[in-house]
């Protein structure tokens, strides 16, 4: 998605260790028009698949989540990082955080994820893939159906999207960074 490749070039800034901040216009301030864009592309590319409801991870995947449910007319769920006491129900699971390299657990309510969802998952990033197998995990155990699962920006040097296309997952990011290598942005043609 150029309008996408153009602006990670413009504002994304790179840190040792293969991050890419993006928080001037995705994950913390956001720019609507271009989330619209996003999740216009999103629909597009999934069209084929025919979900009932969208899911993500608070918080950064919410912004890009509520555009394509809002454009499908679809319901929006997104698993919490913290189990309300309130929360009867819960499916839970481990992710492992590569930003933040440690471990934090991922909730659901079972009213919200069912038997009858086919889920069409969306990120902001795809790294190792560890978000989105915990999201996977969740979605099994519910005994949903997984669509598909959409990231704003996948680094296809960390291996995510192999990761989960070997377990059979249609996988498609908007932007797919090859390599961060000397804090230069290189996308893959
Ligand atoms: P994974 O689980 O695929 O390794 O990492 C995915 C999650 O980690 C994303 O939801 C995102 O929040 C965070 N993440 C991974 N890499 C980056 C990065 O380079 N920049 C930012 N801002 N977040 C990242």
């Amino acid at each position: 998605m150029e309008l996408l490749k153009k602006r990670i070039l413009q504002d994304g800034r790179c840190f040792e260790g293969g991050i890419l901040k993006v928080d001037s216009f995705i994950n913390h301030q956001m720019d609507p028009g271009l989330m619209k864009a996003v999740a216009v592309e999103f629909v597009r590319r999934f069209a084929s698949r025919p979900a009932n409801k969208i899911m993500t991870i608070e918080a950064s995947g919410i912004a890009p989540a509520i555009m394509v449910g809002f454009l499908l007319d679809l319901p929006v769920v997104f698993a919490k990082k913290k189990s309300p006491k309130t929360m009867r129900n819960a499916l839970t699971t481990t992710v492992h955080s590569f930003t933040k390299d440690r471990d934090y657990e991922i909730c659901i309510s079972r009213d919200f994820l069912t038997p009858d969802d086919r889920i069409l998952f969306i990120d902001d990033f795809l790294a190792h893939g560890n978000a989105a197998v915990g999201a996977m995990e969740l979605i099994g155990q519910a005994g949903a159906a997984l669509e598909g699962m959409g990231f704003i920006i996948e680094k296809a040097f960390q291996g995510g999207s192999d990761r989960l296309q070997a377990m059979g997952v249609r996988v498609e990011s908007l932007a797919v960074i090859e390599s961060l290598d000397d804090c230069i942005i290189r996308f893959r043609e």
